[in-house]
């Protein structure tokens, strides 16, 4: 089939890539003139990294592995603490801190270099019988068998086919750097979670001497920015214990970039005929479980797999591909909309519950983030990696897990 993908960023390269690699001629309309080399860090959970596997890419040599997820009052008390790397050995596949630039990168290696045209903005979309057209900016069209709205929150294949108006802003805003922070945390594999009265502060460590950091405070589109945010953020937090003071002494102006939350109610049905939506254009979620990523990318693999399937209506395969996606996404795009900065646990509860099931309890959880996907039948080849079970891109596709 002849497929057309709007957006080139995490979930347009994955779904091309995916595409291509089935057989299918493919072209990509992003509207940046180049590649994106912003947008910091993100955190590749287990069920991303699995993705990247099928997808033969391997975050060898890029990023930070993350084994120690800890959650700490703001007087430096830990509240909780989740053992990731056990996690990781259960899947199979590591959990890791890499730069969004790093990640498009590898997502765009070995790609035809035709592949993506940039500097196309793709303005609306029509219908007819059994072909899709695209309209860009320039007046130039381009026509397909299939369109993939894979063009983020601000999505107009989503606005074309839901209308205006889906999706709100979430309450908090991020201020976020990455940066080469020189402090003891930024050459370990443990992540922080710090929350207290002031808002919530990530710090991450990505790699390369960098730390991802982040202060999460509430948010109003309305809000005007403040015109010093940074000093804005040191009177705030500059109080938490170490080392919050550190990162914001060492971090300047120029690390700073802001993004409000936003959320839109996961619908059942997303696209329309042969319309559909990947990632954020379908489910645009707060950062807060750091899994929008992810699961993107495990859109992209349910997708690619449905469109294997030989049927002669494809807008079936994509209706059955936003069936598959529905549960989990629905269910981790509510989770994501509550912000840490609400999760205060007591220390002392923290306490009652020892880390081994706090981990064991993660497991069960990041088993729930993967998308299940049907036993191929008998006359179908099986997905690449695929244990001879009924589960995801991560679950179940790890010889470790079941051994
Ligand atoms: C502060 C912050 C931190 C985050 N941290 C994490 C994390 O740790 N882990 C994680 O998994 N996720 C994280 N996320 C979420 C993650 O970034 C997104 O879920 C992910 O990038 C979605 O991928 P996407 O391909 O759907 O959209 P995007 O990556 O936004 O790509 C959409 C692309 O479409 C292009 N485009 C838009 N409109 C058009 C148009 N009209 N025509 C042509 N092209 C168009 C855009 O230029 C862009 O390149 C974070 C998000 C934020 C805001």
């Amino acid at each position: 089939m002849e497929i057309l993908v709007i957006g080139a960023g995490v979930g347009g390269l994955a779904v091309a890539r995916e595409l291509l690699a089935a057989g299918h001629r493919v072209r990509v309309y992003e509207q940046a003139p180049a590649r994106r080399t912003g947008g910091k860090a993100v955190l590749i959970w287990s069920n991303g990294t699995a993705v990247l596997h099928d997808l033969g890419i391997t975050l060898d040599g890029a990023g930070n592995r993350i084994d120690r997820i800890d959650a700490l009052t703001s007087d430096g008390r830990l509240r909780t603490g989740q053992n990731i790397a056990h996690t990781a050995d259960r899947f199979g596949f590591e959990t890791k801190a890499i730069a969004r630039r790093d990640l498009l990168e590898r997502l765009a290696d070995g790609l035809p270099d035709d592949l993506v045209h940039y500097g196309k903005t793709c303005e609306r979309m029509t219908q007819d019988g059994d072909r899709v057209t695209a309209t860009f900016d320039d007046g130039s069209t381009a026509t397909g068998d299939l369109l993939i709205g894979a063009d983020g929150h601000h999505s107009i294949v989503r606005r074309h086919l839901w209308g205006e108006g889906t999706v709100h802003p979430a309450t908090f805003g991020t201020w976020q750097g990455l940066s080469p922070i020189d402090i003891d945390l930024t050459g370990t594999h443990r992540h922080l979670m710090i929350t207290g009265r002031e808002g919530a502060c990530g710090l991450m460590p990505a790699g390369d001497g960098l730390l991802q950091w982040w202060f999460d405070v509430r948010w109003s589109p309305a809000d005007p920015h403040p015109a010093t945010p940074l000093t804005d953020l040191r009177n705030r937090f500059g109080h938490w214990a170490s080392p919050v003071p550190e990162v914001l002494a060492a971090a300047t102006d120029d690390d700073l970039e802001f993004f409000g939350h936003h959320w839109n109610k996961v619908r059942r049905v997303w696209g329309e005929g042969r319309i559909t939506l990947l990632g954020d254009a379908a489910h645009t979620m707060p950062p807060t479980l750091g899994q929008g990523a992810n699961q993107t990318l495990e859109d992209a693999w349910v997708l690619a797999r449905e469109l294997v399937k030989d049927d002669t209506d494809p807008s079936s395969r994509l209706r059955a591909y936003e069936k598959t996606r529905y549960p989990q996404i629905s269910r981790v795009s509510r989770m994501a909309k509550r912000n840490p900065a609400n999760w205060r646990i007591p220390p002392l509860i923290g306490r009652l519950f020892p880390e081994t099931s706090q981990t064991t309890l993660l497991a069960r959880f990041s088993n729930r983030l993967t998308t299940p996907t049907p036993r191929p039948a008998d006359d179908q080849p099986p997905p690449p990696h695929a244990q001879p079970t009924t589960e995801g891109p991560s679950a179940g596709r790890t010889s470790r897990r079941q051994g």
